[in-house]
């Protein structure tokens, strides 16, 4: 079967599966992520699950990226921060969502898969997604506040730039914990931070200065 069928067989599922919006939709079945995995998982690309994509890293599995596309709500025109670049997948997705207008900030700590995701987005043609070397857990100020911020390896608590760089009224979703971790919703309102939990998940760990200790280091 071509990759296309295989996308949209999966986007359909996952529609049905996840009760996924349009929008959502129509983002997973446009991005072509045999293109953004290893060239031995290309025939894998359209299974729903994670796969390698070297340096410990993983792609996180399309319902994974479709749920924290809904949960986020993103809108055309909007800013989003992303950390955990990997191979630029998810982002695809985001950029989709966010549209010509709109921009994505991806931060990835290692320099290697961020020149592999940077590779994968100018391929397609992304040109509103500007991938930056660097320890997400501080975020990237630079471009803040943002409309949206997703976290794509599970922390230890929520990091504090990350809050500071989210917009009044704006929304961010992260997994917390080590062994066991949960996917948090988190609303920034004028005067407090509402967090709603939304259920356990897997995921890589951030590492970094508001992250975990890399035992590499
Ligand atoms: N977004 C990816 C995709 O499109 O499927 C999935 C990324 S993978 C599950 C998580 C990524 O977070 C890894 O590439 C890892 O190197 C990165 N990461 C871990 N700690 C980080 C940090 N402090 N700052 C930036 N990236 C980090």
């Amino acid at each position: 079967m071509e990759y296309d069928e295989k996308r949209r067989r999966l986007a359909e599922r996952l529609r049905e599966e996840l009760n996924l919006s349009e929008r959502v939709y129509n983002a997973i079945k446009k991005v072509p992520r045999h293109l953004f995995v290893p060239e031995k998982y290309r025939s894998e690309a359209y299974v729903d699950t994670p796969l390698p994509i070297g340096y410990g890293q993983t792609i996180s599995a399309p319902h994974m990226v479709a749920i924290m596309c809904e949960l986020l709500d993103i809108k055309e025109g909007e800013k989003v921060l992303e950390i955990g670049t990997g191979c630029g997948y998810h982002a695809a997705v985001t950029a989709e969502l966010v549209g010509s207008k709109g921009r994505v900030i991806s931060i990835e700590r290692i320099p290697e898969l961020a020149e592999i995701a940077r590779r994968n987005l100018y391929a397609l043609g992304y040109e509103n997604v500007l991938v930056v070397v660097g320890d997400g857990s501080l975020g990237y100020p630079e471009e803040a506040p943002y409309d949206k911020i997703y976290v794509t390896a599970s922390a230890p608590d929520i990091p504090k730039p990350l809050i500071d760089q989210l917009r009044v009224g704006g929304k961010m979703v992260i997994p917390v914990g080590e062994d066991y971790q949960t996917l948090y919703v988190v609303e920034k309102e004028k005067n407090r931070i509402v967090r709603k939990s939304w259920g356990a998940v897997r995921f890589v760990l951030l590492y970094g200065e508001h992250g975990f200790r890399n035992p590499e280091e």
